[in-house]
């Protein structure tokens, strides 16, 4: 007589071993089709459904033949992030607190603008850089996020909010490039024209200035996006202060990584700085940033600080931000000042962790 008992014996190493598809790219969806006895086509088939479609059951994949939706199902899971929380600026931003599987949550902001839908994705759970004017570093870093996780922001927002994102930023919560190979698989995914579909012009990642990494990214294969590299002061005496990061990898250094990287990969760069009232914001550091970067080919976003409970930086004043930015421009930078977006619901730069109070 058959017991049950074998079959949960049975049933529960197998469920422990499956594959979580989410984050997989292209080539390794097909590897994995491969290695389970189905034809390549089928890692295709599940590019399509999953990141195309966004379909997270496999009992809806019609054009795969049952018997292998069935052996999907046994081996594989499409994992989703719960959403705790979702809130609504009055300028149209929103904001979604994500929990992970160990319950550890994330913050994600869609920004949409005119016909465009910005994402900004985390990276990790907190951050370890210790920048002075941003709150997730006021976490500390709990733990990276995997490939799937990162990439399962944006399919998560495309569903809840039946859009389809046409830009992803990686500037939420954490340093990218000290995830490196997350971030990376990440991008490719979101950038495989037969799935997600992002331009690679349209993908930023941004980083404080982790130096050894961007020279890394110079030689990367097979994965294209554009760089951001958050600047935020001329001085290292000023950097070391508001960077820590800064006191390993100082400012010339790091615009020398940029430099390369845009003169190697021929993309264009980005440089983020964010104002500081009284801290970095003169028209001396104006002049001193326009020399820095005269090697270098890099828009220039200019960020005026946001306030984070438990900083003690100002905003700029707008003239200050005017003057700053009518000097940049009359040494030749093209030249962005960035609004404040989402910030009545803390969405705005800086402005995100791990749980917010409600
Ligand atoms: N860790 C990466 C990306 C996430 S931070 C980085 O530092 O680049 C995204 C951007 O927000 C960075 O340019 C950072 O300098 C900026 N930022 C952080 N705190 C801010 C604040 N309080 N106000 C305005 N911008 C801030
Ligand atoms: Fe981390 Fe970026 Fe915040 Fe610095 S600004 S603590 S690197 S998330």
């Amino acid at each position: 007589m058959k017991l049950t008992t074998p079959d949960i014996d049975g049933a529960a190493p197998r469920a422990a071993h499956r594959t979580e598809l989410v984050g997989l790219t292209r080539e390794e969806l097909t590897e994995f089709a491969v290695a389970n006895n189905m034809r390549p086509f089928r890692g295709q088939q599940l590019v399509e459904w999953i990141y195309r479609h966004g379909v997270n059951d496999f009992a809806a994949m019609t054009n795969i033949a049952r018997v292998d939706r069935e052996r999907f199902a046994e081996i594989a899971t499409i994992s989703t992030l719960s959403v705790k929380r979702e809130e609504r600026s009055t300028d149209g931003t929103r904001k979604f607190l994500f929990e992970l599987a160990d319950r550890k949550t994330v913050e994600t902001v869609l920004i949409p603008e005119g016909e465009r839908r910005t994402l900004c994705l985390s990276t990790q759970v907190g951050c370890a850089m210790g920048c002075r004017f941003c709150l997730t570093a006021q976490q500390g870093l709990e733990r990276h996020l995997t490939a799937g996780e990162i990439v399962d922001q944006l399919l998560s927002v495309q569903r809840l909010t039946g859009e389809r994102m046409t830009n992803a930023v990686f500037m939420g919560m954490g340093e990218p490039l000290h995830n490196f190979d997350a971030v990376v698989r990440a991008v490719q995914v979101l950038t495989d024209d037969r799935g997600i579909g992002l331009s690679a012009r349209r993908v930023t990642v941004s980083t404080s200035g982790l130096v050894p990494k961007i020279h890394d990214l110079i030689h990367a294969q097979g994965v294209r996006f554009a760089l951001a590299v958050s600047l935020n002061a001329t001085t290292d005496t000023v950097r070391d202060e508001v960077m820590p990061i800064n006191r390993r990898y100082p400012i010339r250094e790091l615009v020398g990584a940029l430099e390369a990287y845009s003169r190697e990969r021929r993309d264009m760069g980005f440089v983020e700085y964010v104002l500081l009232g009284g801290v970095n914001d003169t028209v001396a550091d104006a002049h001193r940033l326009a020399n820095l970067l005269r090697r270098v080919r890099c828009k220039i976003n200019l960020i005026p600080y946001n306030a984070v409970a438990g900083a003690a930086y100002e905003a700029p004043t707008g003239e200050a931000v005017e003057d700053f930015r009518q000097i940049l421009l009359a040494e030749g930078y093209s030249v962005f000042t960035r609004k404040a977006r989402g910030d009545d619901i803390s969405a705005a730069c800086g402005q995100l962790r791990q749980e917010t109070g409600g």
